[in-house]
């Protein structure tokens, strides 16, 4: 039997990639101006039926919006840009005193309809697995982990006078369930 040698800041870097990543799109609606400073992360869920109709949306050069990555049903991860890269995908948005999340964190979109369909647990798993990485990498905190409804939530709180439109994406339950399950995969340190 193999004795496991597990060290206290390999926790992350320990586990294997379970989910298939493809890296053969880009997302159209981004910019070089500027990097990402990887401070929060942003989930999404597209509103598309299918995952084409997703991909065909986040690679349009006339609707201009990104992410970072798309996660399919099936867990199946679309890298759309680099952590590094300020990609469109929060719009109006406000994080602790903060505007323009585009800048600072990074997009996760999931496939589907919360609204409609919860998450599958192949989304949340594989959204881990290509999150534990980066939280301890840019070190970002489990506070600024947070729904596309909740940062516009609090820009038309800052700004009540500004117009745009509320939005549930994704859900609160859905959230929460999120949330629960990555709790659970994160050491002990990073439980903040
Ligand atoms: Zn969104």
């Amino acid at each position: 039997m193999l004795a496991l040698l597990i060290c206290g800041n390999c926790h992350y870097a320990n586990a294997k990639m379970r989910y298939g990543v493809i890296t053969d799109y880009h997302c159209a609606g981004y910019t070089d101006e500027g990097s990402n400073e990887v401070k929060g992360v942003v989930l999404h869920h597209t509103a598309e039926p299918t995952i084409a109709q997703s991909i065909n949306v986040l690679t349009n050069k006339k609707k201009n919006v990104g992410c970072h990555v798309l996660i399919d049903t099936d867990g199946t991860r679309y890298i759309m840009c680099e952590p590094t890269t300020i990609a469109y995908h929060a719009g109006y948005s406000r994080l602790g005193n903060r505007d323009r999340c585009n800048e600072f964190t990074i997009g996760i979109e999931f496939q589907g309809n919360t609204l409609e369909q919860p998450l599958t647990d192949h989304q949340i798993e594989s959204a881990i697995e290509y999150l534990l990485p980066l939280i301890k990498q840019y070190n970002i905190p489990i506070g600024n982990i947070v729904t596309h409804e909740m940062v516009r939530t609090n820009y038309m709180k800052a700004y009540p006078k500004k117009k745009c439109w509320e939005k549930v994406d994704i859900t609160q339950q859905e959230y929460k369930r999120f949330m629960k399950a990555l709790r659970k995969r994160l050491p002990k340190a990073h439980k903040r």
